[in-house]
């Protein structure tokens, strides 16, 4: 797997002071997509582990929340093969902070469809907090929107959703969470 870029001490892509992967490679080529280089799964530089381990270390300090990890698209199936190893290792050094992933494609996609891979797909849901579902549409384009760019985009609470076996959208801060500001 390749990666396009990092972002330390990023607040546009989850709630508080993240860590911020994104993958090389997507295949959904979405109109007026924000990330057009990272397309190509040979963008950027090899996810080697001296890259996960700055990352690793990257995330101890107190006032950083956690993980995200945006693309390209991590539910490719060579990214999320080279993702999984990499999140549980996040999930079990920092139980107590937050891992977000965004994906173009659907919940429902992911946990039902061709993009649910036995063995893989499964361990990296149990790792996440937060799962960002499904394409970027223009047309939905809404400036106001936390953390999302349209709003056909969800939430959701990966936990709350993995025991319901429905979707159960994530919570922001009431502050935030509608547009009364
Ligand atoms: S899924 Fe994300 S990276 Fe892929 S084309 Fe759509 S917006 Fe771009």
């Amino acid at each position: 797997m390749n990666y396009a870029n990092i972002k330390y001490c990023d607040i546009a892509n989850g709630s508080g002071v993240r860590t911020t992967l994104f993958v090389s490679g997507c295949r959904l080529h979405c109109k007026n997509c924000f990330n057009e280089e990272a397309w190509s799964f040979s963008a950027g530089e090899p996810f080697t582990p001296a890259v996960a381990d700055k990352i690793v270390a990257s995330l101890a300090p107190d006032y950083v929340n956690g993980l995200s990890v945006l693309g390209g698209e991590p539910t490719e199936p060579e990214n999320q093969r080279g993702l999984v190893d990499f999140l549980e290792r996040v999930r079990a050094t920092y139980p107590d902070k937050d891992i977000w992933m965004y994906s173009g494609r659907t919940w429902e996609q992911i946990t039902r469809g061709e993009w649910h891979i036995p063995g893989v797909t499964d361990r990296i849901l149990a790792t996440l907090d937060v799962l960002v579902d499904g394409p970027f549409v223009q047309d939905l384009y809404d400036i106001t929107l936390r953390f999302r760019g349209s709003s056909n985009q969800r939430l959701i609470d990966v936990p709350a959703t993995l025991r319901r076996g429905n979707v159960v959208l994530w919570q922001d801060d009431p502050v935030f969470a509608t547009h009364m500001m």
